[in-house]
């Protein structure tokens, strides 16, 4: 008989998914034998047996490897045969450098799913149930490496049975830390509003869900943090939560059973399944279909809905009880961060939830949901946390000295980066509180103990109000480079695609720094490394009263208008104008034309801003970018039109002119053209603009390839028609696991700082 050798080297994502025992199954099943093991950078397998055998074993090996597995790279050579009794899982060799010890969070899988409904099994109905393959990982890490007694779980002392399921490699549990049964254990209780237990065990789950069912509002300790949950079904309960919550219009994100049951609720199409379905569970964006029986007030006016799976037993048996869908949103008061610690819970929900569903298993890392959307047919990420962090993105090059990227001030996560990895935080939130920059303070630590990284690079934005700025400054280390905002935009997507040489950038946003002291956000750069070429922008409107400007939106539509119509615009014919106090309009008139507190700003979302506010009608948002977003989705699908517009050149800088747009929508408004068609010529208009801004770049550059960064690209319609002009032409990238807005900034920041001073 002809037995060969291969050694097998495995890069990526494989340790703490369950990689081990999955390959010690499959090396049993074709007949192999030999050894695997941990190592510095994956996974090592030393594998015997007949040429037919290791064929099939690396067959499988390359097709079916567990769900939350990622191989980036399967190396093999061949080595002298030995003869070893069977295949083993053997001690991990050498220890380099270990990084990635910590895996992110990961979604029930089918197996333990199926033990927790059967009636027979030991875990029946049991809310902790894990494997190697789901449960528990960086929520619950205290510190490194990622074992038992360094997480949450150390204090539960396992029982006989799942000791002898810990310790058995044929088994789907062997090693896996947060094992569990009703036996040995966390357990669930159910508590009353200032923390008086109510019941225990499984009655707690029935009596969650009675209460629910009965329109109250119960806070639910989960993987990542507490939320709020109440029947997404009843208008009233909603309502309530709403008024409790003081979240002013923001939608709440409704979790459901199945993917039927999304079907229900949302029209979503294949790519969407395999999202919502994915081991990350991010919150989905997707259409609402009408008559759903989804309260309106989940979103109201918002023709999309953000749906979740269940992704822990605990959610699942409660949505089973419950019978229902079930808002889940963050717990918390609007714009504080997700409370994690009982007592913390406890303290800042009372008022809001009636009741709490809480458990002894505790959450030492607070992680929010993340959220995503399908463009082009592919997932975007637009908030990066539970499910993917701290999943690494590898450089195309490694980093010379470690830096750390402390990040935008909205949406704030902040950047690792050692070796030929970066690791983007948990997602931090608006940097506006002290919770929240405590919060940010305390993850930037954490991460960096985990990790084992010890920054000499820092970066930070150039503007010097950020919280994330001051932080970086007041950091011991002596190496400090501030990244113009745009420009990090830019190299975060140029990092997240591994691309190199000389990139064209559309950095479309609300605002940030520019390098001439004007707020910039409607920019088209030529990024090279280290340094930028700005090419073209938009044309700026003057944010009178500056940042209350961004909420009282009407002051940018007149800021618009003005600019169009050189002061001569018959505001009376307007009606976005009748709810505002003639005095406001001649104080910011003024204001603008005396250029008091009155910056210009070049962004591109401040024109959906303006015009959002015209067609609807809406002088105020309740939140930055609502106007905007609300301008977004009420674009009609079937109008095609657009509007004109014109490049200029100023010195080098190329700038459009969005004048005669302005005055096509208005003009279109006024003769009685229905919102929906002006929004959507309106999108065709700016996609028109960003074309015109790449080609003309295209024309003096060469074939560049060319991102498309910014918050501005987690609009989808903008998104897809500047890929349908342009993809024919270049090589367009989208962002993907990194997101386009602010929350994925760090990661450009830190590969700038490394080009400039690494
Ligand atoms: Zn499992
Ligand atoms: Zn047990
Ligand atoms: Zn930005």
């Amino acid at each position: 008989m002809v037995v060969e050798g291969r050694r097998i080297q495995v890069r990526g994502t494989v340790q703490g998914v369950g990689f081990r025992p999955w390959i010690y199954r499959i090396a049993r099943e074709e007949g192999i034998s030999g050894r695997v093991r941990n190592d510095a950078r994956g996974v090592t397998i030393e594998a015997f047996g007949r040429p037919e055998a290791l064929a099939a074993f690396l067959r499988r090996l390359g097709r079916d490897a567990p769900p939350a597995a990622r191989l980036r790279e399967v190396r093999e050579e061949p080595i002298p045969p030995e003869s070893v009794p069977g295949f083993a899982i053997v001690p991990s060799e050498g220890e380099g450098v270990r990084r990635v010890s910590i895996p992110p969070d990961l979604a029930t899988c089918p197996e333990c799913l199926r033990e927790v409904s059967d009636a027979a099994d030991r875990r029946h109905a049991y809310p902790f149930t894990n494997c190697t393959q789901c449960g528990p990982r960086y929520t619950i890490a205290r510190d490194v490496p990622y074992d038992r007694p360094a997480t949450t779980m150390a204090g539960f002392a396992m029982c006989a049975d799942c000791r002898r399921e810990y310790e058995d490699p044929a088994d789907r549990r062997f090693h896996a830390q947060p094992i569990a049964c009703p036996r040995c254990g966390p357990s669930v209780r159910l508590l009353g509003p200032s923390g008086e237990p109510a019941c225990l065990g499984p009655d707690a789950i029935a009596g969650a869900a009675l209460a629910l069912r009965e329109g109250r509002i119960v806070a639910v300790k989960g993987l990542g943090g507490y939320h709020l949950a109440c029947n997404a079904t009843s208008p009233a309960a909603v309502r309530r939560l709403r008024e409790r919550k003081k979240r002013d219009e923001k939608p709440f994100a409704v979790m459901v059973l199945s993917l039927d049951d999304a079907r229900a609720l949302a029209v979503v199409d294949p790519a969407e399944e395999r999202l919502l379905a994915s081991v990350e569970r991010p919150v989905v964006l997707v259409r609402r279909r009408a008559g759903s029986g989804l309260a309106p007030e989940v979103a109201p006016g918002n023709p999309l809905v953000g749906l979740l799976l269940a992704y822990t037993p605990l959610h699942l048996l409660l949505l089973e009880a419950a019978g229902r869908p079930l808002v889940m949103t963050s717990g918390n008061l609007s714009e504080e961060p997700m409370a994690a610690r009982d007592g913390e819970a406890l303290a800042r929900l009372a008022g809001i939830a009636d009741l709490f569903l809480a458990h002894d298993r505790e959450i030492e890392n607070r992680c929010d949901d993340s959220v995503a959307r399908v463009i082009a047919g592919r997932p975007t990420v637009f908030r990066r946390s539970r499910g993917y962090v701290p999943r690494a993105v590898t450089l195309r090059r490694p980093v010379r000295r470690p830096v750390l990227a402390c990040g935008a001030h909205l949406k704030n996560t902040f950047c690792l980066a050692a070796g030929d990895e970066a690791w983007l935080g948990p997602h931090v939130g608006d940097l506006d509180n002290l919770e929240a920059t405590r919060a940010f303070e305390e993850q930037v630590e954490r991460l960096q103990r985990f990790l084992g990284i010890r920054p000499e690079v820092i970066a930070h934005d150039l503007h010097p109000d950020y919280a994330s700025t001051r932080y970086a400054l007041a950091r011991p280390e002596p190496v400090k480079v501030g990244v113009q905002h745009h420009h990090a935009h830019v190299a975060s997507a140029i990092g997240e695609h591994g691309l190199e040489g000389p990139v064209l950038g559309l950095a479309w946003d609300g605002t940030g720094y520019g390098t001439d002291g004007t707020a910039w956000g409607g920019e088209l750069l030529l990024v090279r490394g280290g340094s930028f070429e700005r090419l073209s922008t938009l044309r700026p409107l003057r944010l009178a009263g500056s940042d209350q400007a961004i909420r009282q939106v009407w002051r940018i539509a007149l800021a618009a208008l003005d600019d169009a119509y050189g002061g001569a615009v018959p505001l009376d014919r307007l009606r976005l104008f009748q709810s505002v106090p003639a005095r406001d309009l001649a104080v910011v008139r003024q204001m603008a034309a005396r250029g008091l507190r009155s910056p210009l700003a070049h962004g591109a979302g401040r024109y959906f801003d303006a015009l959002g506010a015209l067609g609807l009608e809406r002088p105020r948002a309740t939140y930055e970018g609502q106007v905007a977003l609300d301008w977004n989705l009420a674009a009609d699908e079937a109008e095609t039109g657009s509007y004109p517009f014109e490049l200029a050149e100023e010195g080098g800088l190329v700038q459009a002119d969005l004048r005669p747009l302005v005055r096509g929508a208005v003009e279109d408004l006024a003769a009685g053209i229905a919102p929906g068609r002006v929004s959507a010529r309106f999108h065709e208009a700016m996609a028109d603009v960003a074309a015109a801004m790449v080609r003309r770049a295209v024309s003096e550059h060469g074939r560049l390839p060319l991102v498309l960064t910014g918050g501005c690209f987690q609009n989808a319609r903008l998104a897809e028609g500047v890929l349908r002009r342009l993809q024919g032409e270049l090589d367009v990238r989208l962002h993907g696991e990194v997101p386009p807005g602010d929350g994925g900034i760090a990661l450009g920041q830190a590969l700038v700082a490394e080009a400039v001073a690494g």
